[in-house]
């Protein structure tokens, strides 16, 4: 028997729901198959996405717990869920969207004049408000005082751990030939007011590139196979999953 009961749905985002369960310091994460793309404008199902992503961001939270960097994330659902579960503490979402870019990839290169695949040093920190509706805007430094969502003291640390992760991903996707080229993550205080990394760390989440391959889409192993029609996407996704399972311990079940 379980340490939890599953209870009612509370949030369904694009990639995943989230449900409460019978412990208040419990929530369960069901990552789905839907794949989205130019703020949901391109849709599609995916077989077994849910599943990889869900692997995949336990693995990579359970590096960034390693290397003591805090996260929302608690084990893995027992398999008979499917695998698509994952037990999370509970998170007030910070809504901003930190981006860190390694290389000049995606919406930089289409607003900057910046080659793809310029390796910027140090690593580049943007901040989006985070608002489908107004499809997640770059925030200005007057725009996002304006916004009053942070304290700068809250904002260092904000940019703090969103660059402590950076480091730990970059040197775990070293290690398995991949190159972190950018990626975003979201941060949520628990009810504790601790500071954690929430959401999901996946190729839904971050560019990857297989540094073996020169083919500027051949070497492509993350969600810009959809937004660019490449095919393979759940292959590569399997792939950097693959890879990963290859240096890291397996993946909690949480009891
Ligand atoms: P860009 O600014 O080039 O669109 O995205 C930079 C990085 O952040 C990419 O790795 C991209 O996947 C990720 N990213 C930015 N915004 C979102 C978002 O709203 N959803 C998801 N899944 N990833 C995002």
């Amino acid at each position: 028997m379980s340490a939890y009961a599953l209870a009612s749905l509370l949030h369904e985002g694009k990639a995943k729901r989230v449900h409460a369960t019978d412990r208040p310091d419990l929530v369960a994460v069901e990552f789905k198959d839907d794949a989205t793309a130019f703020n949901a404008l391109k849709k599609a199902q995916l077989s077994g996405k849910g599943w990889h992503n869900c692997q995949i961001s336990a693995l990579l939270f359970e590096q960034l717990a390693s290397q003591d960097i805090p996260t929302h994330y608690r084990g893995l659902a027992e398999a008979e869920h499917g695998g698509n579960w994952m037990l999370v503490r509970p998170v007030r979402i910070i809504p901003i969207e930190v981006v860190i870019r390694n290389r000049a990839a995606g919406s930089l290169c289409r607003q900057m004049p910046i080659h793809a695949g310029t390796p910027l040093e140090p690593p580049l920190l943007d901040l989006y408000y985070k608002d489908d509706g107004l499809g997640d805007p770059l925030l200005t430094e007057a725009r996002l005082e304006r916004l009053a969502l942070l304290t700068a003291e809250e904002r260092a640390d904000v940019e703090r751990l969103a660059r402590e992760v950076n480091t730990a991903l970059v040197k775990v996707f070293d290690r398995v030939g991949l190159i972190l080229v950018d990626f975003k993550i979201e941060l949520g205080y628990t009810a504790d007011g601790q500071l954690v990394v929430a959401d999901e760390i996946s190729p839904d989440t971050c560019r990857l590139w297989d540094r073996a391959v020169e083919d500027v889409n051949e070497r492509i192993l993350d969600k810009d196979r959809f937004r660019q029609d490449l095919g393979g996407v759940v292959e590569a996704y399997g792939q950097v999953l693959k890879r990963l399972q290859g240096v890291c311990p397996e993946p909690l079940i949480y009891r």
